[in-house]
Formats: structure tokens, sequence, C-alpha cells
């Protein structure tokens, strides 16, 4: 959002329309097509209104910050859980305690201290090309560093939070020496420098650039709706292992109350609502995540690409262990 834009919604939610006591404020990084639906079933539902302003998380954060005491905002809505950790980090966040919410936010996709709630999953897997590779090829992400992958992999840049994420959580559950061999062993592989999204990364493995790639799921599910006949499919990767937390990498968008929050209550119900059978599906269904609520099916799109067993590493480690990552990848010469 630019500035005056974003200056006008601030207008909008603290001076045009004065805020009524049970009125919710949300800063939220999730763009305003996939929220404002939700919130308009929300009011409906409950007659309490939502006001938002949309942006990166980082400004969002800033925006707390500055704002400190003062702040409007009664709750935080962000993707990666690298972000909300931050927040959590810059006590931005408060913890609560919800019955509602231990149901039904599965453990390893919220904060043990209660500062923010998961609530939809998104999973970081391998997509590859089918006419150069067959599933019986790849087996986990780790594999892919193998030499037999020399010149076939393509990658996005390590500068994504995404790719954070995803190494922060590969050093807690191997380590860095192990992490750091798989990294340089990728970096090995790249048929070309690493891409600036995901997409663009898919596109040259549909090209044949490259036979293989790691990508979040819904960006292949958008880039199939656009072209259904791409030579692309997903693969499910570390689903065999014997370490009981291991799986497909998964992260989350979620949500938290703000540590100044005017109306503390609203916030909580409102991520409480967003967490119920009712809402999960408009949550996830609009982007193409998964439901975080393990009683709700995903979209007939997303169910079509199969179940897979996630890991069950707490997400919270793709924040805790950031800087590591980040300085692993750079050791490892992954651009
Ligand atoms: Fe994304």
């Amino acid at each position: 959002m630019n500035p005056t834009r974003l200056l006008a919604a601030i207008m909008f939610a603290s001076t045009v329309l004065p805020a009524l006591a049970e009125d919710v404020v949300v800063y939220s990084a999730r763009n305003e097509q996939l929220i404002k639906p939700l919130f308009d079933a929300y009011t409906h539902d409950t007659g309490v209104r939502i006001k938002f302003i949309t942006d990166k998380e980082g400004p969002l954060m800033a925006r707390l910050k500055a704002e400190g005491r003062n702040t409007p905002a009664d709750m935080l809505l962000t993707v990666d859980a690298g972000n909300l950790w931050q927040a959590s980090e810059e006590d931005l966040l408060r913890p609560i305690r919800s019955k509602t919410l231990e149901t039904n936010v599965p453990a390893h996709l919220r904060d043990p201290g209660n500062e923010w709630f998961g609530l939809s999953v998104r999973a970081r897997t391998i997509v590859y090309n089918t006419q150069k590779v067959k599933p019986a090829d790849l087996s986990t992400y780790e594999d892919l560093a193998n030499p037999k992958w020399k010149g076939r992999l393509c990658l996005r840049t390590s500068k994504k939070v995404y790719n954070q994420s995803l190494v922060a959580m590969m050093i807690h559950e191997y380590g860095e020496e192990k992490t750091e061999a798989m990294v340089r062993g990728w970096v090995g592989n790249l048929a070309t420098s690493p891409f600036p999204d995901d997409t663009k990364a898919m596109e040259a493995v549909a090209a044949g650039q490259c036979d293989a790639t790691i990508v979040n799921t819904y960006y292949f599910g958008r880039l199939m709706e656009k072209n259904p006949k791409l030579p692309l499919a997903i693969f499910w990767p570390n689903q065999n292992l014997k370490n009981q937390t291991a799986g497909v990498h998964v992260n989350i968008s979620g949500a938290g109350v703000t540590r100044h929050a005017r109306n503390p209550a609203g916030a909580q119900k409102l991520i409480e609502w967003l967490s119920s059978d009712k809402a999960q599906n408009l949550f996830a269904d609009v982007n193409l995540e998964y439901p975080v609520n393990p009683k709700v099916v995903p979209d007939k799109t997303v169910a079509a690409w199969g179940g897979f067993r996630q890991s069950l590493i707490n997400v919270k480690e793709a924040g805790s262990l950031q800087t590591k990552a980040v300085r692993l990848m750079d050791r490892a010469g992954y651009k």
C-alpha cells in the first residue's frame, strides 16, 4: 500500500468511523483480497466491525513498535512463523489462553508461549518435471544434494524468508554441520542462479532448464490453474524417515493479539473464529493453502495433491534459528 493510501486507511480507522468499543482493528500482511471476505463474514455473523490496514510485515511491525501504547491495532496477522516469532521477540504480542485455539490449532503450529497461532498451513515441497523425473527418483530434501542431481536443480533465492525458515528447521532437525553440507550440495547442483520467486523457479523446471525445485504448494496451484498442461507435479519428501518429527516442511500464516490492544477480548474472539470449522475453508481456500484445523478438509484442488505427513517440529524454530540459517546459507554460497 502506498503511503497516501496507508494514511487514508489509518484515518478511516481512527477518525472517519470512531472506533466502537467492540470494533477490532487488524494490521495484516495478508493482502486485502484474501482477508476482506472473511472479515465481512465475521461482521455478518457477529455484528462486530473490523477495521484493517494491509502492508508488508516489516513496515507493519515497525509501525506497531513506533506506536507503542497508542497503537490502534488489536491484532497482527501475517505469514511465516519466522515473522510471528520476530513480533513476539520484539514484545509486540501478548499471550492469550484459549481452549478453542488449543483444540483447533495443532501444537507444532502455534507458539508454545501462546502469543501467536497458525491459521493456515503452507507446505514447502518438491516440484519436478514429469517428463524428466520419475517419482521413484525422489525421496528427501537432503537427496537433492546428491551429485546425481548435478545441473538439474533450480532454487528460489535464499533472501526469501521461506527458504530461511526451511533451512532453520533443518538445522533444528539435523544440526548445522549436516545442514550446511546439504545446502552446499544443493548449490553445487544448481542449473542456474537462484530465482526471485517460486513461480519463476517452477517455470524453469517446466521449460526443461532444470528438473526439480522446492516451492510452496499454493504457487504450484496458481501456476497449474493458469496453465494445466505444464509437465509439473508435486512430490512429498521425507515421508518414510524413522525420525518421529520428520516430514514435509510446513509453515503457517497466523495471528496474535497485540501487546497494547484496546480490545484484546475482541481480537481473541476473532482469532478463535478464524480457527473454526466455519472460517477455515474461507481462510485457506482463497490462497490454495491447507486449513490448520485438522477437522477441516482442504479445497478440492488442494486435496487432489494427496495427503502427506508433515514435519512436527514446532514452527517457532523457523524464527529462533533464522539468523543461523542465513549465515549458513551465506557460507554455503547460496545466493
Ligand atoms: Fe508466498
